[in-house]
């Protein structure tokens, strides 16, 4: 026998499997709505006009393929800081924070656990209950031991706050607590802006490390009022960590785009820090690719391409809230005994429908309407020419 003989098959990706039984599916109005990525209103993968203006300009100076510094590209890493932190706060402007390119957001969750592992080695990770369902397994694989704290309370739709704050309160000083900086995967329950406050004041005074995950910075509220909750953790001070991902608001998934940052207290510390950060990225894959680094380096720096990406991420957040908004009218006038508001309230791409399992079984069965088991659904996956179909399944099976 060899090496390999007794290995056992790992199991299934879940929700890739719906992927697959999704596209088995031979009935025409079939809907899937349990992916993690943004569709437009006619069930397609957008290319945002940004991304290609963006393209074009780099197509007439295309330049020889060196490596990039192991941090990655300096233009691309200055705008991270700029948009993550504000241009003008004390953060960027005291040199307080550093920021490496990584292959998109997944990559900077495992630099940071790479880098935590490598420095505090005894620590242990707090995620949501639930969470991404990769946080747990890349924190695992980082050789960290993952808990949850409280998170959502399925009675009111929302956040069970006083048992997240409590786990907060008793957890050891040291810890790393992984926070959804906005639109929270997979619940689309959010913390409010004064739960924020205490959540910040607690992590701060009892020496928590946090550690911040943006997926989707512009689908909530806005770029400005989604990065919010990552500015008061960096002016409260570091250490922070801050996991940034532009697969969503560029639309540009497979280009694997995201940054690590952390907030050090002060230019030296944050020199040393890097230096450290380097090696871990160094040892991983050495250095990050060019291409989707100088996409979103080349939007940023042109006032004329940013003004276009805004206008264009406005737009998939403003189809989220109008879906949102329908799927709620719509129930409301086809199932009038249930409640569905809370899903207005919701931000980001994901729902937690309330949808039992035996619920999203028969929708499946019945409807060839995929969702997940846990009953959350992807509202960017609603579109004009299928909600009508979805609700009424949904009122059929409720
Ligand atoms: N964090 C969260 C909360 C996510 O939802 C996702 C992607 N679905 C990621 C991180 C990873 O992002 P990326 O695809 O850029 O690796």
């Amino acid at each position: 026998a060899s090496l390999l003989t007794a290995i056992e098959m790992a199991p299934r990706d879940p929700i890739l499997g719906i992927t697959e039984a999704f596209n088995a599916d031979k009935n025409p109005k079939k809907a899937n709505l349990g992916v993690g990525v943004y569709y437009d209103d006619n069930g397609k993968l957008p290319l945002l006009e940004c991304v290609r203006k963006a393209e074009a300009q780099m197509m007439e100076k295309l330049s020889p393929r060196g490596y990039l510094p192991i941090d990655g590209l300096v233009a691309y890493d200055k705008a991270v800081q700029d948009l993550v932190f504000g241009a003008d706060s004390s953060v960027v402007k005291d040199k307080r924070a550093v920021t490496a390119q990584a292959i998109g957001g997944t990559g900077a969750l495992k630099l940071g656990a790479d880098f935590l592992k490598r420095f505090s080695p005894n620590a242990q990770v707090w995620i949501s209950d639930p969470s991404w369902e990769n946080h747990r397994a890349l924190f695992e694989s980082a050789g960290f031991v993952v808990n949850t704290y409280p998170y959502y309370e399925e009675s009111s739709h929302g956040v069970n706050f006083a048992g997240m704050l409590d786990t907060l309160k008793s957890i050891p000083a040291g810890s790393i607590v992984l926070l959804h900086a906005c639109c929270h995967n997979p619940t689309g329950a959010d913390l409010t802006d004064a739960q924020w406050k205490e959540v910040i004041a607690t992590v701060t005074s009892r020496g928590l490390i946090p550690f911040l995950d943006m997926a989707y910075q512009g689908f909530g509220d806005g770029i400005e009022s989604d990065g919010k909750v990552v500015r008061q953790f960096a002016e409260a001070g570091g250490p922070v960590f801050v996991s940034n991902s532009f697969s969503k608001s560029f639309s540009l998934y497979g280009e694997r785009v995201g940054a690590l940052s952390i907030v050090a207290n002060n230019a030296e510390e944050a020199a040393r820090v890097l230096s450290q950060l380097k090696r871990v990225i160094r040892t991983n894959y050495s250095n990050p690719p060019t291409h989707g680094g100088q996409v979103v380096a080349t939007a940023l720096a042109s006032p004329e391409l940013r003004a276009l990406w805004e206008e264009e991420l406005a737009g998939m957040r403003v189809r989220i809230r109008e879906m949102r908004q329908a799927l709620v009218e719509k129930l409301k006038a086809q199932a009038p005994g249930h409640d569905f508001d809370f899903v207005i309230q919701q931000r980001g791409m994901f729902s937690y429908s309330g949808l039992t399992k035996a619920q999203v079984d028969r929708l499946r069965e019945e409807y060839s309407i995929y969702a997940v088991d846990t009953g959350r659904i992807c509202v960017a996956a609603l579109n004009s020419g299928n909600i009508d179909y979805v609700v009424s399944a949904i009122a059929k099976v409720l």
